[in-house]
């Protein structure tokens, strides 16, 4: 069945830093140093941001060792808790997505996560074989127009979102991460906070026509998008200067997320994948 249309709003719970990339191959030691306990002390204001709407939190698995109460307080609020893979940095290798999976699997069996969102959303067909072995319900690990839900075996895959300009595509092999290809085909992937930086009223007005179409839009923020990291401009300066693409990401968003749970419904992935079935 078609679920009713709501917002599937994500947030991809890894660190102020994440973007840089810069500091991937650090010890976890460094980073939990570098974090300065930034992603802990932003959860509360989130929480409370979101107030009843329910959202999809994608956890960054070593984030987890850092600050252990993280998933609790999600699911005490009413949220869903997904998996955003345990250190965060480019995973195309089967063998290292397995790797980085299990490094999760004993707080993931713990809160029974059951949904899986690939780092940069860009990943390998393969993943999907082993999300089911891993007992995942879904993914969210592409980008597809709005609405689209695929079955990968027995996993759902239900891709971040992008409004088709021109011809609407047929195939859907991961990847389709977000490149100058995706744009060229015709695909504008509105769901990423990178676009929600830029082109602020452009997406709202699209998220609410998908809406009023009766199809569900899933985009995603990140915790620094929402709550800025003190100092946050001095202590990214080097990194944004570095990759001024970065910019966008550093935007404050909390006008654009407090718009969007005023006014529309919203609902958590494994909620709406269970509604699909
Ligand atoms: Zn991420």
């Amino acid at each position: 069945m078609t679920p009713s249309p709501r917002l599937l709003l994500t947030i991809d719970y890894e660190p102020w830093f994440a973007p840089s990339r810069r500091y991937d191959t650090w010890t976890s030691e460094k980073r939990r140093e570098l974090d300065d306990k930034i992603s802990q002390q932003s959860l509360d204001p989130i929480l409370e941001t979101l107030g009843n709407s329910k959202a999809t939190f994608y956890l960054v698995g070593e984030m987890v060792e850092w600050y252990p109460e993280l998933p609790e307080k999600i699911l005490n609020a009413g949220h869903e808790v997904g998996f955003h893979c345990h250190v965060h940095r480019k995973l195309d290798d089967i063998q290292e997505i397995e790797k980085d999976l299990i490094a999760s699997t004993s707080w993931m069996q713990k809160y029974n996560v059951r949904g899986y969102r690939a780092p940069m959303i860009n990943t390998v067909e393969a993943v999907y074989p082993l999300l089911e072995k891993h007992n995942f319900l879904y993914s969210s690990s592409i980008y597809a127009p709005t609405g689209t839900a695929l079955k990968k075996g027995n996993v759902w895959e239900i891709p971040a979102s992008t409004l088709v300009l021109l011809k609407t595509p047929t195939e859907f092999r991961a990847p389709r991460h977000m490149n100058l290809n995706l744009i060229a085909s015709g695909e504008f992937p509105y769901s990423s906070s990178f676009m929600s930086g830029l082109f602020r009223h452009t997406v709202y007005n699209i998220i609410e026509r998908e809406l009023k179409a009766g199809k569900s839009p899933v985009i995603f923020l990140h915790p620094y998008e929402i709550v800025t990291p003190p100092n946050y401009f001095r202590r990214f300066a080097k990194d944004l200067l570095h990759h001024p693409m970065l910019l966008p990401f550093a935007f404050n968003k909390s006008k654009f997320l407090k718009d969007l749970l005023k006014n529309f419904p919203t609902a958590t992935m494994q909620d709406y994948v269970r509604d699909l079935q």
